[in-house]
């Protein structure tokens, strides 16, 4: 392969993109955005890319940490402590947004944890624990959200699915399920908000890096550079590219669909994941 070839400048030796004449060109200038579990990772991102594309965000984490902090007080970003599994938390969060930023247009529902263990193994309060955040934390932020972006003649959600969401893996049933029924909730709400001009879409992105999930897998793993191969070798791209996805491309995924660049598109669902969703990949040349 060519040294200086676009795959390689694309794939391997950029992992944080550069900004695209897309992201150029796609403004949020005046537009209000909430994104929880935004303190990290994939919406730790999020938040900064909406920012620096002029977006007022508030982002809504139960745990916050000081590192996110200081780049967030950079951008003007507003953070909330908030549960998403509270509805009173979510509310508040809301309530904030609307009081400061004067409405709402965007909600990023990214709050999750994952939850490795097979069926038998699962307590209630770990079933319950999961779902709560993966799922009724969107459906809660979803609920509260809607009667504002409906004053505001319309808004775009996006919802956090995963891989998993499309495509369920054996080690994971329970996270499988959130997403899967986070797929679904997110079809359900765009055709039945479609009269109010707002959009939903979810994104399922595969194994992305530099994040406290999948950091905390690496970190249970009994050979770290074994398993985060094996975890890259699953999804075609990422193995060929030989890393994982990152945060930012998660978010700029979640830029189109908040962006006008979108408006013709709802209830669909975005895999980032280099391809895992297809199958199994071919043998390497
Ligand atoms: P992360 O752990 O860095 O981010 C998750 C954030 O959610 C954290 O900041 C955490 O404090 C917050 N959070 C968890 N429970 C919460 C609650 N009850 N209330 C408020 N905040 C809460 O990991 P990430 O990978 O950036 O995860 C973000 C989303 O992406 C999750 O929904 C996850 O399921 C999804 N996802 C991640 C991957 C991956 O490989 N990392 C792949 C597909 C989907």
């Amino acid at each position: 392969m060519l040294a200086d070839s676009w795959f390689n400048r694309t794939f391997l030796n950029s992992p944080q993109q550069p900004e695209s004449v897309m992201h150029q060109q796609a403004t949020l200038n005046g537009r209000v955005a909430i994104i929880t579990g935004g303190a990290t990772g994939i919406g730790q991102a999020t938040a900064l890319l909406l920012a620096e594309h002029g977006a007022q965000v508030f982002v809504g984490d139960y745990d916050p940490i000081e590192r996110s902090s200081q780049e967030f007080s950079r951008l003007g970003i507003t953070e909330v402590k908030c549960d998403v599994r509270i509805e009173s938390d979510v509310k508040q969060l809301v309530d904030r947004a609307i009081s400061v930023g004067g409405g709402l247009d965007m909600l990023i529902n990214n709050a999750g944890i994952g939850m490795v263990k097979q069926i038998t193994d699962v307590t209630e309060a770990e079933w319950d624990a999961c779902l709560d955040t993966n799922l009724k934390g969107a459906f809660l932020a979803t609920k509260h959200a809607i009667p504002h972006m409906r004053a505001r003649g319309g808004g775009s959600i996006v919802n956090m699915a995963s891989n998993a969401g499309i495509l369920p893996r054996a080690h994971d049933p329970v996270y499988s399920t959130s997403k899967g029924a986070l797929v679904a909730f997110t079809k359900s709400i765009a055709l039945c908000h479609s009269v109010d001009r707002i959009r939903v879409n979810a994104v399922c992105p595969g194994p992305v890096g530099d994040t406290r999930m999948m950091n905390a897998d690496l970190d249970k793993a009994a050979d770290r550079v074994a398993t985060e191969n094996q975890i890259i070798a699953a999804s075609p791209i990422a193995r060929v590219s030989q890393r994982m996805i990152s945060p930012r491309e998660v978010a700029e995924a979640i830029l189109y669909l908040v962006s006008d660049a979108s408006a013709m598109v709802t209830g669909t669902c975005i895999a980032i994941d280099g391809g895992k969703s297809l199958g199994v990949p071919p043998a390497l040349k």
